[in-house]
């Protein structure tokens, strides 16, 4: 059975990913399971019942899961590795059951707060229970396995301090120590910060971050643009009138969120950039070059998509999923017998 310590991290599969997810989820996972297979147990999955908190194409759903999987691999990632799991969600019936139950250990008043979900709801007409009970369902992801750090970007950093709460709440009144809970904020930040995620921004609207459920798009660079398309967004991304490339985050978001864009994909140094282009009067040149940089990347990237075997992976997923099902349903025993629902 389950022996090392588990790291588990999951992506979304509603629309396809972007520059942003890439280098901020996917391209630290790769360098992660590179450092710490062999320590940990890295469960990676497509939590596809989180797919539809918000509104999607229902037809395209198990496409875009397949899809994502295939991008994990196209990122780098080792499916020869026996201390990484990959699967989906659904896959495992355990995640729903337990959400269900911890439901009625998971309070109102504590979800309405989440950041995500006073964020997502402003932007839907209707708000489904789906979108307020998701980091229910997140807390179940992460409980099951008894996962210890949980990497995630700043957006995901409450639910999993939530997960944590309804754990040791769980335990506290079962009085037993059914669920390990994952470590505290400070220890995960400790953790995630050492993985370097970084933070993309919209290219339009640089004050908010690239987002796949974005409405337009327009400044989103998604994995499957065209170098085309790609260059078109960068050549029309929001700058400022300074009119020099300074990294100012806080007064130049748009020219900074480039640089940083430039300076992961090139491994070139933020002040190498900035003292490259120091003379340049207008944003022309450097854009150009950060497109260049771009459209390089889509196209290897590309190129990598379409070489992953699709049998490799589906073996893989059909090996990890038989797994975590017998991991998840021995877990989710213990909690139907805690609770009263088995002898
Ligand atoms: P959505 O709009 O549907 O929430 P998203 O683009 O925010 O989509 P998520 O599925 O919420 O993507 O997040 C997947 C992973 O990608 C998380 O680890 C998250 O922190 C990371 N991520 C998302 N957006 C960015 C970004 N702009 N820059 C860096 N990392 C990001
Ligand atoms: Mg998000």
């Amino acid at each position: 059975m389950q022996t090392k310590e588990v790291i588990l991290t999951g992506l979304r599969a509603n629309n396809d990913l972007h520059l942003g997810n890439y280098l901020g989820a996917l391209l630290p996972i790769v360098k992660m399971q590179k450092k710490y297979a062999g320590e940990f147990q890295i469960n990676l999955f497509v939590p596809d019942l989180h797919s539809f908190t918000t509104p999607i194409d229902h037809t395209k759903l198990y496409e875009q899961t397949m899809h994502n999987l295939k991008l994990y691999v196209a990122s780098g990632l080792d499916l020869n590795n026996n201390d990484t799991f990959l699967y989906r969600q659904s896959f495992i019936p355990a995640h729903s059951e337990l959400t269900v139950i911890l439901n009625n250990f998971s309070y109102m008043g504590e979800l309405s707060r989440m950041t995500q979900f006073k964020e997502k709801k402003t932007n839907q007409e209707n708000v489904s229970a789906g979108l307020f009970d998701y980091p229910v369902l997140m807390a179940a992801d992460i409980l099951l396995y008894g996962a210890k750090y949980v990497p995630v970007g700043d957006d995901q950093t409450q639910h999993v301090e939530l997960a944590r709460d309804i754990g040791i709440r769980f335990n506290n009144k079962f009085g037993k120590e059914i669920f390990k809970v994952p470590e505290d904020e400070k220890t995960q930040l400790a953790f995630t910060h050492e993985q370097q995620r970084p933070r993309i921004k919209d290219l339009l609207r640089p004050e908010k971050k690239m987002s796949k459920s974005d409405a337009s798009g327009k400044g989103v660079i998604f994995l499957g643009d065209t170098p085309e398309v790609a260059t078109k967004k960068i050549m029309s991304s929001t700058t400022d009138s300074v009119g020099k490339i300074n990294y100012d985050q806080k007064n130049q978001p748009g020219i900074s969120n480039l640089i940083d864009i430039y300076s992961l994909l090139s491994g070139i140094p933020v002040s190498e950039i900035v003292d490259k282009y120091k003379a340049e009067t207008s944003y022309n040149t450097f854009k150009t070059e950060v497109a260049r940089n771009v459209s390089n990347f889509l196209a290897d990237f590309q190129k990598n998509l379409n070489a992953v075997d699709q049998d490799s992976l589906n073996k893989k997923l059909a090996e990890s999923e038989k797994a975590m099902n017998e991991v998840a349903n021995s877990k989710l025993h213990e909690v139907q017998k805690a609770v009263g629902l088995r002898g």
